[in-house]
């Protein structure tokens, strides 16, 4: 479909105007590395929970709010049920955190680049966002984004697309220095071990924002979660209403959490080793990613959308950025077993040729 063409109605939300669809361009292809999610596949245990499922979870409703789910991510964190959200994707705890903190007009501000969705996720709330172009060394500008008075400061460490952990000061400054909220984007912490879900007792106004998507493996289930102080979680629970969370995923995302922990850490850090492998690949045809800690690399290269699509007539896809704000056109490539590196390798040194990259 394509939305452009159609007549807007005249009785449509004005605030609405500025809301385009997502369309990452994500037609199917033979190797797909555009989305960062787990190529290894599924946890095993997950995956036996899935094949086994009662009928009653499909005639019936799920539970209202996650509470099994609740119970086993507060455990797998060391914090208590009260302090989380579970949402349809981490992008749903985004969405409905900004529906039930945002007045209409309030300021989001976040780093560029940062994941695409948020500034869409904002126009969709009828929120302003406000961008602030990283600093050369790909750190938050975080004196410009306090200085925006924001009522919502998004952070994503470490950030997509660049790869880049943010400095735990600075992340704490970003809480000491607003009245506002602070999200902190998560969606990759298991490839970098580190997390700031500890910062949700230095303020009632942190957010922190999980996935199931991407580490475990979960992506087509549908598996966000948050973090916070309960009084908070309480208002995004509000805003996410009962039955949010189907029942398949519920279960898989308890079993992958009870029984899969030794599969997910072991497949994050073969992420970790074949994207620090392939960063070096990449290094030998001149090229060097920027330092990720996620798993994935972002490369910056002229003619980024000419070589994706030389890249696509060989069956491989990765997500051309071109013009990213502070770094121009990169490459972000998704990081799975090595022989799919292998089949990207060789289809990316033609590709270069032939864009004359
Ligand atoms: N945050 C970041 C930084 C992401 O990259 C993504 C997925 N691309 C998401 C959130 C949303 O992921 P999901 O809705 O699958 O949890």
């Amino acid at each position: 479909m394509n939305h452009q063409s159609i007549d807007r109605l005249a009785f449509a939300r004005a605030a609405y105007d500025a809301v385009p669809l997502y369309d990452p361009k994500r037609a199917p292809v033979d190797l797909d590395l555009t989305d960062n999610t787990n190529l290894w596949g599924m946890p095993p245990t997950a995956e036996r929970v899935l094949r086994e499922l009662p009928v009653s979870d499909v005639t019936r409703y799920p539970s209202l709010y996650a509470a099994d789910l609740k119970t086993e991510i507060a455990t797998h964190l060391g914090v208590t049920p009260d302090m989380i959200v579970t949402g349809c994707g981490s992008d749903d705890i985004i969405d409905l955190a900004m529906r039930a903190f945002g007045e209409p007009g309030d300021r989001v501000s976040g780093p560029e680049p940062s994941f695409a969705m948020i500034p869409i996720f904002a126009k969709m709330n009828a929120l302003a966002w406000h961008g602030v172009v990283e600093l050369p060394s790909h750190q938050p500008d975080i004196d410009a984004l306090i200085a925006a008075d924001p009522r919502i400061l998004y952070l994503c460490s470490p950030n997509n697309p660049t790869g880049t952990l943010v400095a735990r000061g600075t992340i704490e400054q970003a809480i000491d220095g607003t009245t506002g909220l602070v999200f902190i984007d998560e969606a990759y912490a298991e490839f970098a071990g580190v997390s700031s879900v500890d910062l949700v007792a230095r303020s009632n106004r942190v957010l922190v924002i999980r996935t199931m998507s991407k580490a475990y493996g979960l992506a087509g289930l549908r598996v966000g979660y948050g973090v916070g102080n309960p009084a908070l979680v309480m208002e995004v629970e509000k805003s996410r209403g009962p039955y949010k969370l189907n029942a398949f995923a519920e279960r898989a995302a308890i079993a992958a959490l009870r029984h899969d922990r030794a599969w997910v850490d072991e497949h994050a850090a073969l992420a970790v080793a074949n994207r620090d492998r392939l960063a070096n690949e990449l290094r030998g045809l001149g090229l060097e990613a920027l330092p990720s800690h996620a798993n994935f690399l972002c490369v910056p290269i002229a003619n980024c959308v000419a070589i994706g699509a030389a890249l696509r007539t060989r069956g491989v896809a990765v997500r051309p950025f071109p013009d990213l704000p502070g770094i121009g056109d990169a490459l972000r490539i998704s990081i799975g077993p090595w022989p799919l590196m292998r089949r990207f390798l060789d289809a990316f040194e033609p590709a270069l040729r032939e864009t004359n990259a």
